[in-house]
């Protein structure tokens, strides 16, 4: 369930996006396809990102997608029966694991390689359908558009394209929170009580943005209203709400 304000993707186009809110991780992508010089959708190949990152890849019928690595190597394998739209999905999946990630997955403890199969899989979504070039783009009115001119223009499939576009919404919502938040706090600190001000947050969770917050977010709701770091705030908000 999501608040109709947010997932229209009429409203959204007319002035929300910026209120998305991007993660760290987002950043650090974003970061690194600016040093690499990507400035339009149409950079964003397999050829063109591998060559500009001197990464090897070889397109194989049948061979399993994985990137071998070490310090100062990386080669990735694609199964060249996928579409392009996957080979570029998976492209972006692998390329996570040289960029970020140390050592030979099988001599990993278990937990420390879920951790980077979960950071590769959100770094997938924000290396092949960027929101700073996303931003960029007349979005059409509606959604099944909408989706479809992100599935051309960053040549994914129809489900991922969309998987990202929910994404964006989340983050919007996200964003709104943290306004709404931060509007609340511009309540003199003195005369708010914590629970009370808790309290309507939650509510104007769970009513506006049909998000139910974990039992975490609420024992950690008194140390959050007191950081008098914003951005920080909200970032402790993603993992906490959504
Ligand atoms: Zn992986």
């Amino acid at each position: 369930m999501r608040d109709a304000s947010v997932s229209s993707p009429e409203r959204v186009k007319s002035g929300m996006l910026h209120l998305y809110e991007r993660t760290y991780l987002e950043e650090w992508v974003e970061g690194l396809y600016k040093q690499i010089g990507i400035t339009s959708p149409s950079d964003l190949t397999i050829e063109n990102v591998s060559a500009r990152l001197r990464m090897g890849v070889t397109f194989a019928p049948g061979v399993a997608d994985e990137v071998i690595f070490d310090a100062d190597y990386g080669h990735i394998f694609i199964n060249s029966l996928h579409c392009p739209q996957r080979q570029w999905e998976v492209f972006c999946h692998e390329l996570c694991h040289p960029l970020r990630h140390l050592g030979n997955q099988l001599l990993l403890p278990d937990e420390f390689r879920k951790w980077q199969e979960r950071d590769a899989q959100a770094f997938q979504f924000y290396a092949a359908v960027p929101f700073f070039l996303l931003q960029k783009l007349e979005l059409p009115d509606h959604e099944k558009e909408l989706i479809d001119l992100l599935s051309v223009e960053f040549g994914v499939t129809h489900g991922f394209a969309k998987r990202r576009w929910e994404q964006v919404l989340r983050r919007i919502a996200r964003g709104r929170l943290h306004h709404e938040l931060v509007q609340t706090l511009s309540v003199p600190k003195k005369q708010a009580a914590p629970r009370l001000v808790r309290e309507q947050l939650v509510s104007y969770m769970a009513v506006k943005e049909k998000v139910r917050p974990k039992v975490a977010f609420v024992l950690c709701y008194d140390s959050l209203i007191y950081n008098v770091n914003e951005r920080r705030a909200a970032r402790q908000m993603e993992d906490l709400v959504l």
